[in-house]
């Protein structure tokens, strides 16, 4: 199994070359933007965080003094604005009461740790706080999201439990535990199912075609 997931990725690598994520220019933006993207495509987060940046209120301080009413307008491109508003603002304030704002304490845990410490809060699942750790806290844990379960299931390696720990597993028992590996081969996996495997798969251009059982049928 490991040759075969470092082949898919080598693959995906070789088609779409880097993919230099998570399209950032900080921790906490990328947590903002990992809350901002539950159920709203990325262009949609990205107005979000421009308007962010545009009042000035991209930071645990900013935020904690912002009416939440005022939070929900500015995030309003993403969809669901009043409670990513709310979840932002719980975030915000539970950083600043148990770490008083610093995230570099809250990196400090390890993965497990730092793992229950985020599924605690309101808002925060799985792929929510995989994301944080592996893109903001650069932890080495891999992310599921509805692109990976695709691909997977299509290629033929879908776990025998159907779950998000399931398919986690796949790749974490098979792979060594490299945060920058983890970082590369989820990015390519998202662009692979945006442009290729998508809903009605482009098999004819995929570069996996010869390692897919769904290759011919599609
Ligand atoms: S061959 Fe088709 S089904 Fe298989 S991974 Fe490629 S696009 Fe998806």
């Amino acid at each position: 199994m490991t040759e075969k997931l470092l082949e898919i990725y080598h693959r995906l690598l070789d088609c779409y070359r880097p993919q230099h994520w998570w399209p950032a220019d900080s921790p906490f933006e990328v947590i903002i933007g990992a809350i901002l993207t539950q159920s709203a495509a990325w262009s949609n987060v990205e107005k979000a965080i421009h308007n962010l940046k545009a009042r000035d209120v991209l930071s645990v301080q900013a935020l904690l003094q912002l009416p939440v009413e005022e939070l929900a307008r500015l995030v309003y491109p993403c969809g669901y604005y009043h409670a990513k508003a709310r979840k932002i603002k719980s975030f915000v304030e539970w950083l600043a009461k148990a770490y008083a704002g610093d995230l570099t304490a809250l990196f400090a845990h390890d993965v497990s740790l730092l793992r229950r410490e985020l599924l605690l809060l309101p808002g925060i699942g799985e792929e929510t706080a995989d994301s944080i750790i592996l893109y903001a806290a650069r932890k080495p844990i891999f992310v599921i999201d509805a692109y990976t379960r695709r691909i997977v299931r299509r290629l033929g390696l879908a776990p025998d439990v159907y779950s998000y720990g399931g398919f986690q597993d796949l790749f974490m028992r098979h792979l060594p535990p490299d945060e920058a590996l983890f970082n590369e081969y989820h990015a390519l996996l998202v662009r692979h199912g945006k442009e290729t495997c998508r809903k009605t798969a482009l098999c004819e251009r995929c570069c996996l075609a010869p390692l897919c059982p769904a290759a011919g049928a599609r």
